[in-house]
């Protein structure tokens, strides 16, 4: 099924174009790569989906929600719970412990701290960092610290995840273990994977690739990796 749509999503900066009508739709435990050359609209379309940007036209629609309507407080309600969002350096808080800082967003919606902290643990080893949990991030290697920042944005259990170069950090073994990771929580937990890479290697784990060229799709289709249910 689908979780996501985009259509006819249209964005500017200033006077620059950056989407010129771009659509889109992206399903359950689909991993999708959006690729092009810099400048060509990736960040901004993964920011509008992800409901960080609102488009000048056009509409997202998540669940029946046309996030492109929602006012922020709406907005970032949904990224708290249903959309993950990951960035390219993780940015953990340095002041905390790896586990804490897996916690944090179960925290700040009110969960209590035994139980966040344990769903903290328990996402930290499919992460295959469990060890590293009573530590803090700057005491991680770049690889690790990725990781964790992965089990962060998941431990809400969002629907769709939106990540802009997770790997971009790390070197290529890290990369690959990330994603081989990634790969397996999308098809355990049918979480919808976004992620805007201009690596090949990146792209070879996708099921989808939409590519994009000055703001428009220059292609969008599937790929020969494996889907996730396979
Ligand atoms: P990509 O991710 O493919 O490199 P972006 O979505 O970041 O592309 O950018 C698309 C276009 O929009 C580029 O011309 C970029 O300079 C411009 N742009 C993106 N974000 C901003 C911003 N916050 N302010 C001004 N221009 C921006
Ligand atoms: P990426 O590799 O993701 O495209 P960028 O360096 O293009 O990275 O963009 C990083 C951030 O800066 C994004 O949030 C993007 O919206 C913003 N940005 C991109 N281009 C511009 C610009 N010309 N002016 C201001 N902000 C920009």
């Amino acid at each position: 099924p689908t979780v996501l749509t985009g259509t006819d999503l249209v964005r500017a900066f200033g006077k620059t174009p950056a989407l010129r009508g771009v659509s889109c739709a992206v399903r359950a435990g689909e991993i999708v790569a959006i690729t092009g050359p810099s400048g060509s609209g990736k960040s901004t379309l993964l920011l509008c989906l992800a409901g960080v940007l609102v488009p000048d036209a056009g509409e997202v629609n998540f669940g029946g929600q046309q996030i492109s309507r929602m006012s922020e407080s709406e907005r970032s309600r949904l990224r708290r719970t249903d959309l993950g969002v990951l960035f390219q350096f993780g940015q953990l808080v340095p002041e905390l412990t790896v586990e804490e800082n897996v916690a944090l967003p179960l925290l700040l919606g009110g969960a209590r701290r035994k139980a966040a902290l344990r769903s903290a643990s328990e996402w930290l080893d499919r992460f295959g960092v469990a060890d590293l949990g009573e530590r803090y991030p700057g005491e991680l290697s770049g690889g690790q610290q990725q990781r964790a920042a992965v089990a962060r944005a998941l431990v809400t259990e969002p629907r769709v995840l939106f990540a802009d170069e997770p790997t971009g950090a790390l070197d290529s073994l890290a990369g690959e273990q990330l994603l081989t990771q990634l790969t397996r929580v999308a098809k355990e937990n049918g979480t919808a994977v976004l992620i805007v890479t201009h690596e090949a290697q990146v792209a070879a784990y996708a099921q989808r690739e939409i590519a994009l060229w000055d703001g428009t799709v220059a292609d969008d289709g599937l790929t020969s990796a494996p889907t996730a249910g396979a």
